[in-house]
């Protein structure tokens, strides 16, 4: 590799934090706030931080499921030619055309790649570097692209719906890092594994007090897909912005809800700072947004914390001077996306909050109560603001990312 290129690529990674890549990492003084699992006010030297859980927790699950076993490879050849494949028990070659002579690598078991394309029986990939590649069929389990034409809205049927969840960073690109060394990209997968297990199963929801409830109400979700898949880290892998779009774009899902924390606020602010963005031209994800503000809002209230924000918090658009999105989450799909960032990991308040399965679960609740409402109903949503274009910084790329590697599977 070129060494400017890498450099270039460091520095990359060094700014990815908020969002993608738009602002530096906070690096907050390092105190010795302890995560606090039940009310407590904890002082250090410089600072008094209040976190307090809401006093009567429902049952929560401590972690998440662990992801599902490498499938078992398909018998015959896909009809469709657009879908996702989940590399099959023993591993897939992966071929960057299929004249090569030999796989770049052999794929691990479990790893999710989006399908673009189909030849006989091959099917054209996009791997999780953002670089090119074909598979044959019979070393993947293979999921066509939905088909069903419903719009989001009153009268959709839930079990038709197509989500995909997106837990920001991975692998190098670890995010923001809290005060007390919590990083973003942990917490991120967390929450996503929580969002993806509840909309797996079936609920009912009291709208009232936005409390999820044993009950089929809801049904569970058509099909729920991770953008990071598990692998031998266990899912901490780097992958790339179009790759994770791809994914959403391959499926023809319905929503894509990349799950982030936040660092660098403008200072002290009254409740939740939450922020979702949205794209600039899409109705629906503007919709989206506004709906995960309101039950961000809505659940994190419950909880104290000496609570920090943007002076524009709320669900609003990052766009540059030329009017397109900046982040390649929201720029690069061609479906409904947002970018929420829930709370403010820089923050020690916050972070403690961040620290507990009960907060975590409350994000997970809050982005399952607002697809449910996107879906199936015509609400609104609230607390749009408008904003300014951007003009620091570049549009994030959605280029090959250099740094990455598609794991490969152990030899037997
Ligand atoms: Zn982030």
């Amino acid at each position: 590799m070129h060494r400017f290129s890498l450099l270039l690529l460091l520095a990359l990674v060094a700014a990815a934090c908020q969002g993608e890549a738009a602002e530096p990492p906070t690096t907050t003084t390092m105190t010795t706030i302890a995560p606090t699992t039940t009310s407590s006010t904890t002082t250090t030297s410089t600072t008094t931080t209040t976190t307090t859980l809401p006093p009567t927790p429902t049952t929560i699950p401590a972690a998440p499921a662990r992801d599902a076993p490498a499938p078992e490879a398909d018998a015959s050849p896909p009809t469709a030619s657009r879908g996702a494949a989940v590399v099959a028990a023993g591993g897939a070659d992966l071929y960057r055309d299929r004249e090569a002579a030999e796989p770049y690598v052999r794929a691990h078991e479990g790893l999710l790649f989006p399908i673009v394309g189909r030849d006989g029986e091959w099917l054209e990939l996009l791997d999780h570097c953002n670089d090119p590649g074909w598979v044959r069929f019979d070393q993947v389990a293979f999921s066509p692209w939905n088909t069903t034409t419903d719009r989001p809205g009153a009268g959709f049927d839930f079990s038709d719906a197509v989500i995909v969840v997106d837990p920001g960073h991975g692998g190098p690109n670890i995010g923001a890092v809290g005060p007390t060394g919590l990083i973003e990209k942990e917490v991120n997968l967390d929450i996503a594994r929580r969002t993806r297990d509840l909309l797996n199963a079936p609920h009912t929801v009291d709208w009232e007090t936005g409390e999820i409830l044993d009950g089929s109400a809801i049904p569970p979700a058509g099909q729920v897909w991770l953008t990071r898949p598990e692998g031998p880290e266990g899912a901490d892998i780097e992958t790339g912005l179009t790759f994770r779009t791809t994914i959403a774009d391959s499926l023809n899902a319905h929503a894509l809800v990349s799950i982030h924390n936040n660092a660098a606020p403008d200072g002290p602010y009254d409740g939740p700072g939450s922020e979702v963005y949205h794209q600039v031209t899409s109705t629906e994800s503007k919709r989206l947004s506004g709906l995960i503000v309101e039950e961000m809002r809505r659940g994190f209230s419950l909880f104290e914390a000496d609570w920090v924000g943007d002076d524009d918090a709320g669900a609003k658009i990052r766009v540059g001077e030329n009017g397109v999105d900046i982040y390649g989450i929201l720029r690069l799909s061609d479906i409904p996306a947002v970018i929420a960032e829930g709370a403010y990991i820089s923050n020690p308040s916050e972070e403690a909050l961040l620290a507990t399965p009960e907060f975590r679960q409350a994000y997970a609740d809050a982005v399952y109560r607002s697809l449910v409402r996107f879906l199936t109903t015509d609400d609104g949503g609230s607390g749009f603001v408008d904003v300014e274009p951007f003009t620091a910084g570049g549009l994030s790329s959605g280029a090959p990312v250099q740094t990455c590697t598609v794991a490969a599977q152990p030899d037997e």
